[in-house]
């Protein structure tokens, strides 16, 4: 069939067809093919993982270092599972715990871009067992498949991100959970995908049902990487730590007790049994993180630092209307004030700067003849217009 142009020229529907097949192949984010490793030089050292997480999530330290080092080994692993090797090396899941918008997501986010495979998140909270309302746990895996645009291959290597897996614990007794045995069936439900399974998972997500064609995905390489705030898991810690030291001479007793974030990271395993996650689904979990709580210092850098700062995208912003913004250090005081008030972590600093921007950002593009525009303290706190000039 032949297609004419207005001017006259005709094109071929054979042609077309070709030219489409160019249009996918050559040009960027139409059809992404991911460029996993091709040997074992190729995957970065964990130095350089930890360096490129720098450039994204403040502070931290130890948990980049974990993860660096459970990632790197993670495909160092796929690259020689195929050799002759007698030793079989396990996965090694990553268990991210500290309080909500610490950069749990952020961390698994940004490791993934830059090790340019697949990524996913999925929500353990709407998780059930199959055949219940809410979502099968292998819908994670459509998410992960169509992220990485239907590319099995790449699918197979992706990272998917599980966040709020303390809310499907097991106990009731938790302080702030109360939730019945069915968090139980989804973590047997979890398991079988994070030890390695070939699931057949319906390419469009929804329930599977008879007549629908089926994609198998191999989960074996896929890094899990979960995450959640465990609160109250500190008290089973403390209780646990109290309970090994009784009985030693006074010389022994800490001199200080640890607190908050200090103790999560001697969290042990069977503190995460004691909170409510199944033995099987911790012993699948070998790399325990712990993320702290930000503090003003770090909730200032998150302000200014990372390659996305908030403040560096509301200058761009500005920037693109020829205004300089100018953000003053006590302005920053009482957003960070602001946001530390919410309790969300970094999450709250985005709501606060957004609540100052607003009416700012309103009114911009009417701007006529103003090159900088400058946020006060006053402007945070009573809602006085900025200093423009
Ligand atoms: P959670 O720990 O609840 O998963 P997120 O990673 O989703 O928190 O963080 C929410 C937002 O807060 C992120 O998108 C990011 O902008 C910011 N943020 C949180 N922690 C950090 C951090 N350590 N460094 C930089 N930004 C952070």
């Amino acid at each position: 069939m032949l297609i004419a142009s207005p001017t006259g020229s005709n094109i071929c529907g054979r042609c077309i067809d070709q030219a489409q097949q160019i249009v996918k192949d050559e040009a960027p984010g139409v059809n992404k093919s991911y460029s996993l490793f091709s040997s074992i030089e190729d995957i970065p050292k964990p130095v350089e993982i930890k360096s490129h997480l720098d450039d994204y999530v403040i502070g931290q330290e130890q948990a980049k270092r974990a993860v660096s080092v459970a990632v790197h080994n993670h495909y160092k692993r796929i690259m020689v599972q195929d050799d002759e090797h007698e030793i079989d090396l396990e996965k090694s899941n990553i268990l991210l715990m500290g309080p909500t918008g610490t950069g749990k997501t952020l961390l698994a986010r940004a490791l993934a871009s830059f090790l340019d495979v697949p990524f996913a998140i999925a929500d353990a909270t709407v998780l059930t067992e199959a055949g219940y309302v809410g979502e099968d746990v292998e819908n994670i895996l459509v998410r992960l498949l169509q992220s990485a645009d239907y590319d099995v291959q790449a699918t197979e290597a992706g990272i998917i991100y599980v966040d709020e897996i303390d809310k499907i614990s097991r106990r009731s007794a938790n302080a702030s959970i109360t939730r019945d045995v069915s968090g139980e069936g989804v973590q047997q439900a979890l398991l079988k995908i994070l030890e390695g399974t070939v699931a057949q998972v319906p390419p469009k997500g929804g329930r599977k049902h008879p007549e629908q064609p089926l994609v198998s995905i191999n989960t074996k390489n896929i890094l899990f990487i979960v995450g959640g705030a465990f609160e109250g898991i500190e008290d089973i810690i403390a209780r646990r730590r109290k309970k090994t030291l009784l009985g030693f001479s006074s010389f022994d007793k800490e001199d200080t007790p640890l607190k908050g974030a200090e103790l999560l990271r001697v969290v042990e395993p069977e503190d995460l049994l004691q909170y409510g996650l199944i033995p099987e689904l911790i012993g699948r979990l070998p790399v325990l993180a712990a993320l702290e709580d930000l503090t003003r210092e770090a909730l200032h850098s998150i302000l200014l630092e990372p390659r996305n700062a908030l403040v560096k995208q509301y200058q761009k912003m500005f920037e693109i209307e020829g205004v300089e913004l100018i953000i003053e250090e006590k302005a920053l005081d009482a957003i960070i004030d602001e946001a530390q008030q919410v309790g969300t972590g970094a999450r709250a600093l985005r709501r606060s700067m957004e609540k100052v921007m607003q009416d700012i950002m309103f009114d911009l593009p009417d701007w006529e003849g103003i090159k900088k525009c400058v946020i006060t303290r006053a402007v945070v706190k009573d809602g006085k217009p900025p200093r423009l000039s």
